[in-house]
């Protein structure tokens, strides 16, 4: 009898009838698909004769171009690919996946479908076995019926301390591998824009350069999302380290800022305007993208000049300063995203244990501020503050309800630990807008990426799955993670022994 187990929640993906574990094989798939069943371990071969049958209603031409492309990057084969009409039971951004036949089907609503059908069987794929040396590949025989639940999975990098601009492409390549549709990309002060050349490093990357990668987004199906600061962090240098992209070569500049150098004054209009030129250029530099994140999380020493501390109160000033770019981009098509903290009372019992950097006035800021303004609450942390989620089950984030009760739209934001997953099913069971991985710094450790691709993108992929539970003892989770980004490295040409880690 065949085993098939086709049908099964997430957490059950792998079970089959009988006794045979196939986690393993699961294990694979990042993020962790809606269904998955594995009817058997006999390989099928991915080969010139294989015949992959594509269902859609989308134009064929281009289904057999994309598909042809992707089967000789990934494998080096070139399968007889058929198309027929279909696929309109299969949810946008959804896939299904039968390799149990003699033809491999897939069935797809959607470009960005088809691509997570490809980028699924590729980490499924095995090499060839049983031989020396070969190119050839190998498939499971699998079915698997997947959509991503939440539509808003964005993955954040931060592109700042001397980083090459190609780390930040490796990032973009494994988030939409890992099915994350959406990529933040943080400046600090290391792109040179031709309205203020002043406010860049001298290791700044040319505006040509990140072109290159937001038309590389538009290519894996992935939206390039520019996150400039329009309020604190606005010396694009670390609090500890000091540095300032600008006053420590143009103490000229020092008007544009509150006295200690770190907040834009907002109420000085040649500040506003100095934002409005970098902004501008940087949504033209991203191809127009639907959403822009204008930073503003941990604006210390705000309002602490005569000009900011004088005429209308400044809660009133911050706030006509958001909705002025809120007002900027809508006329343009695109919201904002900002970060929460300085919305939320920092002395506030309710938010003990939680990130709030808000003043006594934050209140009356946050009643302000327009509603389509998307809220970033970033938290990496339980409400009891800890990293590990307790045993005797998840404490709430009390702020994402209390924000949502507010009316905005948020978006959860994680980092490391036991919080991502525990956002990611927040935000879907509570009417989240969406989910955010952020990195902060470089990939630097296996505890960082694990994190990041295996349970950030199940975060919002299927946010009540745990990529976890098709963990045993046998399988080690960053040595899946590490083929993936060997996957990447290949499509990059990275062979170099020094940058082929991720460490
Ligand atoms: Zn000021």
């Amino acid at each position: 009898m065949k085993k098939i187990a086709f049908g099964f929640a997430a957490a059950l993906a792998a079970v089959a009838w009988g006794a045979e574990n196939f986690n393993d094989i699961a294990c694979r798939v990042i993020p962790v698909p809606q269904k998955i069943g594995i009817t058997s371990r006999a390989a099928q071969k991915l080969d010139a004769d294989r015949v992959l049958r594509i269902a859609s209603n989308l134009s064929e031409a281009d289904v057999k171009k994309t598909t042809a492309a992707l089967c000789v990057q990934y494998w080096g084969v070139a399968p007889e690919i058929v198309c027929t009409v279909g696929g309109e039971a299969v949810v946008e951004e959804g896939y299904r996946l039968d390799t149990t036949g003699e033809v491999f089907s897939i069935e797809v609503s959607s470009f960005a479908g088809l691509r997570y059908a490809l980028s699924t069987m590729r980490q499924l794929s095995a090499p060839e076995r049983g031989v020396e040396k070969g190119r050839g590949f190998v498939m499971p025989q699998v079915k698997i019926d997947d959509f991503p639940q939440l539509k808003f999975r964005a993955f954040h990098f931060m592109f700042a301390n001397g980083q090459p601009l190609w780390k930040a492409e490796r990032a973009l390549r494994l988030a939409a591998y890992c099915k994350y549709n959406y990529f933040i990309l943080e400046f600090w002060g290391n792109i040179k824009l031709d309205s203020h050349p002043e406010y860049a490093y001298p290791d700044a990357v040319s505006k040509a350069d990140v072109k290159k990668l937001v038309a590389l987004g538009k290519e894996l199906g992935i939206t390039l999302i520019p996150h400039f600061q329009i309020f604190g962090h606005a010396g694009c240098g670390s609090i500890a380290g000091g540095r300032h992209v600008l006053l420590d070569k143009h103490p000229e500049y020092a008007t544009l800022f509150e006295p200690s150098g770190w907040t834009w004054c907002v109420s000085n209009p040649a500040a506003r305007q100095y934002i409005e030129d970098c902004a501008l250029e940087l949504y033209e530099i991203f191809d127009r993208p639907p959403f822009f994140h204008v930073g503003g999380d941990e604006a210390y020493n705000a309002g602490s000049c005569s000009l900011c501390g004088t005429g209308e109160p400044y809660w009133k000033k911050v706030a006509a300063h958001f909705n002025y770019f809120r007002d900027l981009f809508a006329g343009k098509n695109c919201r904002i995203l900002m970060w929460h903290d300085m919305l939320v009372r920092r002395d506030a019992p309710a938010w003990k244990g939680s990130t709030a950097n808000g003043d006594a006035d934050c209140d009356k800021l946050r009643a302000a501020l327009d509603r389509d303004i998307i809220i970033c609450y970033w938290e990496y942390r339980f409400a009891d503050h800890a990293y590990r989620a307790p045993k005797d089950g998840v404490p709430d984030f009390p702020i994402f309800d209390f924000l949502r009760k507010d009316g905005f739209a948020v978006v959860n934001s994680g980092w490391m630990y036991d919080t991502t997953p525990a956002l990611g099913e927040k935000a879907f069971k509570n009417g989240g807008f969406g989910i955010m991985q952020t990195t902060w710094g470089t990939l630097s450790n296996s505890m960082n990426y694990h994190t990041m691709f295996a349970k950030g993108s199940t975060s919002g992929w299927n946010p009540a799955a745990r990529y976890e539970q098709l963990i045993d003892n046998k399988i080690f989770t960053v040595d899946i993670l590490n083929r993936l980004v060997r996957d990447v490295n290949y499509d990059m040409k990275i062979t170099d022994p020094a940058l082929t880690s991720t460490l």
